[in-house]
């Protein structure tokens, strides 16, 4: 089926400017399925004029948080009325297993837009007790407003999800916003616009420009009537950003990557930690932000825990993922599958000892084997740099001390796990992780109320909860003279 996807602009399928497009290719297959509107600087100029509008004199603009939370509460619905649809969109787009977004990421996508139905009626000002103005009484009070128009960048791995972390939060504080899809899967938030649409949100407030970051990207960056970017992507594209928003005073939230550490201790429950490190670097074909690359495992059950994880990996079984036998698709483009091909071919020639997998070579699909190292040590490149495929290495470590040391001996500090029976040890070691989250006994526990978020090169700012909702207002104080 080949299908041409438009941009969706002050609420209509609209054409790019120079009628250029951009190829989609099947990962399962390499053949084209089809087109999508590859935008210019014109389009962003429309989208964001369109959204501006609606921001300071539209009928967005009259309405309250109440008002917003009605339309929230219906976009939820019409989502999960078409869950299977927009999970299948995503799926198709990178090769995934449809069973994964179906079960993880759409009903974590309908969750956070009900909570942001309660967060957009939540957003008080305070009523702050101040000195005074040259002898003469003050009321002072502050007021939650729109930080401005949002230029929303996604990347490809869970299209659909990360779009409605960021927009969740951005329309309860009643902001309106660009959104621009990875190139490789546009399909998700263009069909997420049309059902704002229906379901009564003003044309203008949600837009979505196609094409690639170096066009619509950059140029939604640069715009001067973008207030704030929030990014979801690699650190590289976010240092862009960054420094692009930084000369023009914009607001900046980046999401980017990580080398997440999962650290199992002895007295481990074996079988749990077992499953939740499998789950950490084989889901989404490891393709997670939160991926739980680096291993490391306490000395005494190191060996076991290797060869289980090497067998947990040879079971999985890989090819097309719409045979609902296959447990594994491909990797998501031809890009990342030589890019995690040539991690696994660094490992083996770094020195670190290969369990399962290794470098693939499929006939057609950029299907790559799940792979484990052992023997690794934490300053080889693949336990440093975000690899974004099914590939693990496993860290042997004596100390709880040297545990955490290693954990912390990396750029990134997204997100860790902490395996262990002992409870003391749990909130100790959690304590001194340096990681925008950490999960006990559990890997990357997704909540729509739960902050996500790094530090270090994993990012700044936090998606979710009430706070993620904050972070797209800005805080105006009042003061007014009171004479006697
Ligand atoms: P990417 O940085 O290549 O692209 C992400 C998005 O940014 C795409 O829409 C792309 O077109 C756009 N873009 C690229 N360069 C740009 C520029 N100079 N200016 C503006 N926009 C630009 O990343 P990717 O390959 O799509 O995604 C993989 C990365 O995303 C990984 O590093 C992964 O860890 C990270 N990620 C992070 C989180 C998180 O929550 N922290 C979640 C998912 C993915």
């Amino acid at each position: 089926m080949t299908q041409h996807l438009k941009h969706f602009i002050a609420g209509a399928a609209v054409e790019a400017s120079d009628g250029r497009h951009i190829d989609l290719v099947d990962p399962v297959t390499e053949q084209l399925y089809g087109s999508s509107a590859r935008g210019t600087r014109e389009d962003v100029d429309r989208a964001v004029a369109a959204a501006h509008a609606q921001l300071e004199e539209g009928a967005w603009s009259l309405l309250d948080g109440a008002q917003r939370a009605r339309l929230l509460t219906r976009l939820a619905d019409l989502v999960e009325r078409d869950s299977e649809l927009l999970a299948d969109m995503d799926a198709q787009a990178i090769g995934r297993s449809p069973m994964e977004p179906r079960r993880m990421d759409l009903p974590n996508a309908i969750a956070h837009l009900r909570a942001a139905s309660g967060w957009a009626n939540q957003l008080e000002g305070r009523t702050i007790p101040s000195g005074g103005y040259f002898g003469t009484k003050t009321l002072s009070y502050t007021v939650r407003e729109p930080v401005g128009v949002v230029g929303a960048i996604v990347p490809w791995n869970s299209p659909l999800m990360i779009t409605v972390w960021k927009l969740a939060a951005l329309l309860a504080a009643g902001c309106t916003v660009v959104i621009k899809p990875s190139e490789e899967t546009p399909q998700s938030a263009l069909h997420l616009a049309k059902l704002a649409q229906e379901a009564g949100f003003p044309d203008g407030v949600i837009n979505v420009v196609t094409g690639y970051g170096a066009e619509v990207g950059r140029a939604l960056c640069e715009h001067p009537n973008v207030a704030k970017i929030s990014f979801t992507g690699s650190p590289e594209a976010g240092r862009e950003i960054q420094r692009t928003a930084g000369v023009l005073f914009k607001r900046v939230a980046l999401e980017l990557g990580g080398k997440s550490p999962q650290i199992v201790f002895d007295d481990a429950a074996f079988e749990d930690a077992l499953f939740g490190c499998s789950l950490g670097l084989f889901a989404n074909q490891g393709q997670v932000c939160a991926a739980g690359s680096r291993i490391l495992v306490q000395r005494s059950i190191a060996e076991r825990f290797a060869a289980a994880l090497a067998e947990a990996a040879n079971s999985v079984k890989v090819g097309d993922p719409r045979q609902p036998d296959n447990q594994m698709g491909p990797v998501a483009k031809k890009a990342q599958f030589e890019r995690v091909n040539r991690y696994i071919q660094l490992g083996i020639e770094q020195g670190a000892t290969l369990l399962a997998g290794g470098v693939s070579k499929p006939e057609r699909g950029f299907f790559v084997r799940p792979t484990i190292f052992a023997n690794a040590r934490n300053d080889m490149t693949i336990a440093r740099e975000e690899i974004f495929g099914p590939v693990g290495t496993v860290i042997t470590f004596d100390t709880e001390e040297e545990a955490i040391a290693m954990a912390n001996d990396s750029t990134y500090g997204l997100a860790a796990t902490v395996w262990t029976s002992n409870l003391t040890r749990a909130h100790r070691v959690a304590a001194a992780l340096k990681a925008g989250a950490v999960g006990v006994n559990c890997w990357s526990p997704l909540d729509a109320n739960l902050p996500w978020g790094g530090v270090k090169t994993s990012g700044i700012g936090r998606e979710g909860g009430f706070g993620g909702a904050l972070a797209y207002t800005e805080e105006k104080v009042v003061t007014v003279l009171l004479p006697s």
